[in-house]
């Protein structure tokens, strides 16, 4: 069988084919960032709208990677939240317009559930059951994944999302958006003693996590910086942000193995792409001898192939999910415990 993914939840259009017999044949992407750096964040309707522009082409490329014609496609699996709405609809018609022009059916797709298999994509993929650990620009959750559907929430953030902490500690640096990449590499040049931030919920009794407040530590420090810090001492305020941070996704990441008994430890989502996180992942679990897994670096960020991927992996488990009533809706805001299985 080959899907289709299409994704457009927020600031890239990323398209792939996944076949279930030889696995993913082709994906492209196109990312927004450049368009969207000068404003400091996503503006949806720029978004939406260039959405629209790369779609097609995006479609013609996958297409032409794979030496396939549109018609040996079999199903079509799009981003159906959660997201931006305007930018999901996008994606969504999308599908739609060409499942019904090729008398296909469609699935949707939760954007997380993507995220969460994304790991499988890769070479050495794990087996089920793991502990999942999801850091992208809107969530910081732990899971238990025991299957393709079986997603047992352990934990997640109060308030800000660990690559939100990432974004707007950068800001106050200074770096351009999205600044998680950007501050993570000046933190590589940065004295660990010389800051030292808080480690929000480090010793709080459940999986949950916080780190509004380690974003207002850095704004304090800032704060009392002079106008002309100078590039080392930005360095240094960087490498306090990324260690304390990375202490704390570590530390409930080995608790999360630990009381669910399991030793397999997956990571999803943009800052699982972070070198210091994955260099302290890889210390603390060969500690203990724990298996730790990323995404491929590029299926790290929105991509099409997790997609294409969550949706071969549904409709192989549950062909009924398939469906030809192409009207479709979007739901911007979808807990992934509501996900039907
Ligand atoms: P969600 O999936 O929750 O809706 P999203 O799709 O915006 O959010 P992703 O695409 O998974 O999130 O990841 C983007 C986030 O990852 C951004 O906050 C970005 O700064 C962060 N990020 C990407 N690369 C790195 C890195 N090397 N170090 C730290 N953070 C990073
Ligand atoms: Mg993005
Ligand atoms: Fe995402």
């Amino acid at each position: 069988m080959i899907v289709l993914g299409i994704e457009s939840s927020c600031d890239e259009t990323g398209l792939a084919l996944y076949d279930t017999e030889r696995g993913l044949l082709s994906h492209a992407l196109h990312s927004q960032i450049a368009m969207h750096q000068e404003y400091g964040g996503v503006v949806p309707e720029l978004a939406s709208r260039d959405h629209i522009r790369r779609a097609l082409p995006l479609l013609q490329e996958v297409l032409s990677q794979a030496k396939l014609d549109k018609h040996q496609i079999d199903a079509i699996a799009y981003t159906q939240g959660p997201g931006l709405a305007g930018a999901l609809l996008v994606g969504a018609s999308v599908a739609c317009g060409l499942a019904m022009a090729l008398d296909k059916p469609i699935v949707g797709i939760h954007h997380l559930e993507g995220h969460l298999l994304s790991p499988l994509l890769a070479s050495q993929p794990p087996q089920f059951p793991f502990i999942a650990l999801l850091v992208s620009g809107g969530h910081t959750q732990l899971m238990r994944v025991d299957g393709v559907g079986r997603y047992q929430l352990l934990g997640e953030t109060l308030d800000d999302a660990a690559g939100e902490a990432f974004d707007k500690s950068a800001k106050l640096l200074g770096l351009s958006y999205p600044g998680g990449p950007a501050i993570s590499r000046m933190a590589e040049f940065g004295d660990p003693a010389a800051y030292k931030f808080p480690r929000p919920m480090l010793h709080s009794k459940d999986l949950n996590f916080s780190f509004s407040g380690l974003k207002t530590a850095v704004l304090t420090v800032v704060k009392n910086q002079p106008a002309n810090i100078c590039e080392q001492d930005k360095a240094n305020i960087a490498r306090g942000f990324v260690d304390a941070l990375v202490d704390v996704l570590v530390a409930k990441s080995i608790t999360a193995l630990k009381e669910n008994g399991l030793k397999r430890l997956v990571i999803a989502g943009g800052v699982g792409a972070n070198q210091q996180l994955r260099t302290a992942l890889n210390a603390a679990a060969a500690k203990r001898r724990y298996q730790v897994y990323y995404p491929e670096l590029e299926f790290c960020t929105d991509n099409g192939a997790m997609i294409a991927f969550a949706g071969a992996m549904r409709l192989q488990q549950n062909p009924a999910l398939a469906t030809r009533d192409y009207g479709f809706n979007v739901r911007p805001r979808w807990p992934l415990h509501e996900l039907q299985t």
